[in-house]
This record gives structure tokens, sequence and C-alpha cells, in this order.
């Protein structure tokens, strides 16, 4: 029997997932990435010697990295259980000592990271965050004492939220309202819809440990004073399962995806923009046949996926006569994730430079008004908050001997903004190293820096192809949350699917690997794929 032949747009992480999926499947399947290499958002830079992963540093749920790893051609263990059987006691780790199963190891090898992050006030104070429920009250007691009772009536309050919302319903594909409205008394019960800044308010009095607490949606393009508070199971998620690093860095892990892809035979071409989505019409019905690339070559097949951005891939590659929805009014409609400037920066070592970690998050004065210049407002204001990476502290061969390789990296608004970044850029990137020097965080930088380079919010835009130059996809707030999320299943044309942070279940390394799953059950129910491949049928509400 000719096996069917499946065309992945894109290879962020989420595609390369999809696309390993669909050939265990069964699919002839090949990724078509527009740039020279692969990763998308996690694109590597390598340059003076230095190696810098341009976007995803945290790693959290290895098991998903694992679950990938381990499938087999033709074999596609769709119904493997999709989190570990039960949620773990207070202080268990899932990994104790490394972080990959033993699949993953045969790719890459990840490490835990401790702290998870240590979280800077702008009065010098520091918070460091991690797994161990003592190490938390005891912070807790240090800086906002007041807090450690409404700290323990949070961790249920986020526990419950976590065991409904990520591991009864995390793998939940809501293609229809009725699946949402079914699922909406529990998350109302436990108060997973309102605002998540709101409900870390409630149980926090002091202004640091609300910024504690609800800053991590950040990470995820998600604004904590709309996101609903569903997220707050992140917490949950990485207090169960930890934050990892990949060694040699998250590039190492998309390497590792794409070996294992290639070893189950599928391909991948580089340098291959996609143009248009190719449909045909069938009566009544439209079904994608392949795709056309930017030089005219046309690459058929059974079934699409794109990993382009969500608005791009029915604005730019689905002709508009073969949309069913208005997607130009409901792109408008929809709210776009803000964007980041990132700086990438080498700089020599130096005798007693202050006790930094891995993970580093400084936070401005203000937090509230900030969120708002970024998100609704949508001007650069001058404070501003940063996560500051600095991987070789746990892994030296990402630098030169004697260097530490580094970003920070600032939430900014999208290109919804008046911003001018050709303008402004080196600019906000000098103001942004003076601040981390003279703030003696790394004194002397401007004087130790031997490598500097940048990224805003038009790289996104130009070079990645995310509309307006957003971060993260659709903006997760409640009306862009689950059946209101862009579906991964086109309901446009058939054969069409999509996958990765514009869809459900959302952004983040995790959630694009739940997406890629998600994505290929509902491929496999519409190719009626043979059960005993999948291993059972999947699970779909809709
Ligand atoms: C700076 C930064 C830091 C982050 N940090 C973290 C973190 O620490 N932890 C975490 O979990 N998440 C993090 N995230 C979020 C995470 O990186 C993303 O959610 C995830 O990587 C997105 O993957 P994706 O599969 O949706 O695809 P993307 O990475 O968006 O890739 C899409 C791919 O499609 C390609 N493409 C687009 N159009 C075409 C076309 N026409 N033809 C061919 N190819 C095309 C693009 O070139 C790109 O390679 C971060 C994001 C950023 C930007």
């Amino acid at each position: 029997m000719t096996r069917k032949r499946a065309i992945v747009i894109g290879s962020g992480i989420g595609g390369i997932a999809c696309a390993i999926r669909l050939q265990s499947l069964g699919f002839d399947t090949q990724i078509v990435e527009q740039l020279a290499d692969v990763g998308g958002r996690a694109f590597v830079r390598r340059v003076d010697g230095f190696t810098f992963d341009m976007g995803p540093t945290v790693i959290t749920v290895p098991h998903f990295i694992e679950e990938l790893f381990a499938l087999e051609r033709d074999a596609a263990m769709l119904d493997e259980p999709d989190f570990p059987p039960a949620v773990l006691a207070e202080g268990q780790s899932l990994c104790p000592g490394g972080s990959g199963g033993a699949h993953t190891r045969r790719y890459v090898d990840i490490v835990p990271i401790l702290p998870f992050y240590r979280i800077y006030f702008d009065d010098g104070t520091f918070f460091d965050y991690d797994a161990d429920p003592a190490n938390v009250r005891a912070q807790i007691a240090r800086l906002a004492p007041e807090d450690l009772a409404g700290y323990e009536r949070f961790h249920e309050a986020a526990r419950a939220i976590f065991q409904r919302g990520f591991l009864e319903l995390g793998y939940t594909y809501f293609g229809s309202i009725g699946s949402m409205v079914s699922v909406l008394p529990d998350l109302l019960r436990l108060g997973a819809i309102q605002p998540l800044f709101s409900l870390v308010s409630k149980y926090f009095k002091s202004d640091k440990m609300r910024q504690v607490f609800s800053f991590e949606p950040l990470l995820i393009g998600g604004n904590p004073l709309k996101v609903p508070a569903i997220y707050a199971m992140i917490h949950f998620v990485e207090k169960t399962w930890g934050v990892h690093f990949a060694m040699g860095g998250t590039g190492a892990l998309v390497a590792g995806l794409v070996r294992k892809f290639e070893e189950l035979g599928g391909t991948l071409r580089l340098n291959a923009k996609v143009a248009r989505i190719d449909v045909e019409k069938r009566g009544r019905q439209r079904a994608a046949t392949g795709v056309t690339l930017a030089d005219g070559e046309v690459l058929p097949s059974d079934l699409v996926v794109s990993n382009a951005d969500y608005a791009t891939t029915y604005l730019k590659l689905v002709d508009k006569a073969h949309r069913r929805i208005n997607r130009d009014a409901l792109v408008r409609f929809r709210k776009q994730s803000m964007s980041l400037m990132v700086i990438y920066f080498g700089y020599r070592m130096q005798a007693g430079d202050p006790d930094l970690r891995h993970h580093n998050i400084i936070l401005g004065p203000r937090y509230e008004e900030l969120l708002t210049d970024i998100f609704e407002r949508k001007i650069l204001a001058a404070d501003f908050s940063q996560y500051l990476h600095i991987p070789t502290i746990t892994d030296p061969s990402l630098a030169p001997p004697g260097h530490h390789a580094a970003y920070t990296l600032i939430p900014v608004p999208n290109n919804h903004s008046a911003i001018d970044w050709d303008a402004v850029g080196e600019g906000f990137a000098d103001t942004v190293l003076r601040f981390l020097d003279e703030r003696g965080y790394i004194p002397d930088l401007r004087d130790r820096i031997v490598h500097r380079s940048f990224v805003t919010p038009d790289y996104f835009e130009d070079v990645l192809g995310s509309h307006v130059g957003n971060g993260f996809g659709v903006e997760p707030r409640l009306t862009q949350t689950a059946f209101f999320r862009p579906h991964n299943r086109s309901e446009d044309v058939s054969n069409l699917y999509l996958v990765g942070q514009g869809t459900q279940p959302g952004g983040g390394t995790p959630s694009v690997m739940m997406s890629a799953k998600m994505t290929a059950r509902e491929i496999a129910r519409d190719f009626a794929i043979d059960p005993q491949i999948v291993g059972g049928r999947p699970r779909v509400l809709s």
C-alpha cells in the first residue's frame, strides 16, 4: 500500500513534534522550513565562539520530550498515558538526579536547574523559587511573613486547578462550543476563570508575593492581569516536574528531535519558504492538496500541517476564495500576544562576579502599570522588567573559556504600537545593559562585553513571519482560550491542520508538544488510522 504524504510547514518545536508523530502514524512526512536552520523561536545564533539559544530556555515537563523520543515508526502510541499516573506527593520529584528518560538520553542530556528562578525586586531583595515547600515558606517568611497563611491557601487552590485544568483536561481538544460549556462549571468552581492576578491578590497582601506568584504567564506571552487563573497551574507544573535545561542549549534538544524525525524516515527541507497552501474544490468541500514554494515548486501531499503563525497561515497562505470564515475580521478581533526585545551578549568573567543564577527575573519598579503599558497602551516605558539568562553557569561549553554567554529578554508591545525599532533599538539595548552594569548585576559589563546583538518585534514579524511581530501567537486570555483559541483542525479547508503556540492548548514548549499530539489525534481520526497502530481510539471531545 502506498503511504500517504504529509507536509509540515515550519520547524518550530511544535512542527517537529507533530512531524515525528505523523511519521510514526505512517505518513511520509516532510518539514519545509523557510529559514536556513531549524527551531523557529528556538533558533540558535552561533557567533564569536558563543552559542546563544535565541528563544526558549526553561524546559518543563520532561516526560513530554521522553514520549517523543520513545516513538517508533508505524506505532504512533497516541493512546500512551498523557501524564504519569499520579500527582506526586509534596517534595517528591519524578526525575531524581537527572531529567531525561532512557529514550531522551540517547539524543540529549537534560539536567534539573535549581533554584528554578531567582527573582530580584527593584529594592535589591530577591526570592529563590523552587519546588521545596520548606524553602518557599522560608523565603516568604523572610520577605513577607504576613503572607505565609495565604501561601498555604494559594497552594491548595493552584493544586486543584492543576489537577482539573492540566492533568484531567490538559489534552482535551475543544473542537466545539459544547465541549467548552461542559467544563465551565468546574472551572468556575475552582476560580480558574478570573484573572490570575485577581486570584493571587486574594491570597497575598504584599506586592512582592503578588508578583512572584503571577509573573510566570509572561514567559508564554500572557498578561498576568488578564490571563485566566487556570494559568496558576504553571506553578504546579514546575513544582511537580521541575525546571530543566538541555546541555548544549535548547538547540541541542531541537537537533535531537530532528535526528529522531529523520531516523523515523522523515525528511527536512531548509530555505524552502511556502508561498501558498494549495487547495482544490471537491464539490462543496475544499481540500488541501499540498504547498507551493516561493520559487514556484509544487509539493503535493495528502495533508498539510501549518506550524507557521496562525494569522499568517490564513491571511497569507490560504487564498481568500477558500476561506469559509472571515479570517480578516477574526484576526482583527483577536488580540496578539506581546513581543520581546532580546539582547544576546557575551562577556569576560571577572573575579568577584555577583552570585547570579541560571534564570534571573529582574523586576522593575512598576508591575501592573508596566503590564498595562506593554499590553494595552502599547508604549515603550522608561522602566522595564527582564529575564536574564546565563546558561554558562550550567554549561560553560556555550562560551569561549573565561566567558559567559547570556541573554536578557524584555517584554515590549507588539507591532500594533507606533514604536520605530530601527530608531530606538540600539538606544534601548544600551539602557538595559547600562542598568545591569550600574545596578551591580554585572559590574563593569560595558567594559567586559565582547559580543552584543539583539532582536526586536521586527524580527518576529519579518524573519519568523509572525503577525504584528507577536512573540507567542494570539494572547492567552479567557476569550482566546480552549474553544476560543484558533483550532488545530481547519474549519475552512479539509486536510489542513495547524500546530504550535497559536493553536490549542497554547504557547510554551510543553504546550506546543501537547498541541502536536492533539493535532496528530485529529489527523488519526480523520484518516481512520488503524486503531492497532494508534493503540486505541484517540480521545476527542467535540
Ligand atoms: C525569546 C523567547 C523565549 C522563550 N522562552 C521560553 C521558555 O523558556 N520556555 C518555554 O516553554 N517557552 C518559551 N518561549 C515560547 C516558546 O519558545 C514557543 O511557544 C515555541 O517555541 C513556539 O513553537 P512553535 O512550534 O509554535 O513554532 P515557532 O517557533 O513559532 O516556529 C514556526 C516556524 O515556522 C516557520 N515558518 C513560518 N512561515 C513559514 C513559511 N511560509 N514557510 C516555511 N516555514 C515557515 C518559521 O520560520 C519557524 O521556523 C519563548 C519564546 C521566545 C520568543
